[in-house]
């Protein structure tokens, strides 16, 4: 994520952007504890409740099990998750070892977050 046209600080504070709302525009509501996060961007929301979502690790797995079944991992080995919640042991690959926790995180946060 480098953008090479904006290495310059001095452009950087010339346009100060004037906020006349600074009340948080996302919000993510945890299913599985009394948390909620809320940000201005949903950028921040999904960092915190990706961090957030890992004290919940065991429970996001049943999720994790039910949306991406026939899924393939993320690490672009081939290897698909099976079918069924059963069948998932776990958010590392059988195959290659990569954890998919922290992209199933911010897909999930992505259907979470709502705008407030
Ligand atoms: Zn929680
Ligand atoms: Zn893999």
């Amino acid at each position: 994520m480098t953008d090479p046209t904006r290495r310059k600080d001095g452009d950087r504070n010339a346009h100060e952007p004037e906020r006349t709302d600074p009340s948080p525009a996302f919000e993510f509501d945890c299913e599985f504890c009394d948390e909620a996060f809320l940000s201005e961007t949903v950028e921040a929301v999904r960092d915190r409740g990706a961090t957030h979502l890992e004290t919940h690790r065991d429970s996001l797995l049943t999720e994790f099990a039910d949306r991406e079944r026939g899924r393939e991992c993320d690490n672009d080995c081939g290897y698909v998750f099976p079918v069924g919640v059963d069948e998932v042991a776990g958010f590392e690959c059988r195959s290659c070892g990569h954890d998919n926790f922290e992209s199933f995180a911010h897909r999930y946060l992505y259907w979470q977050i709502e705008r407030s």
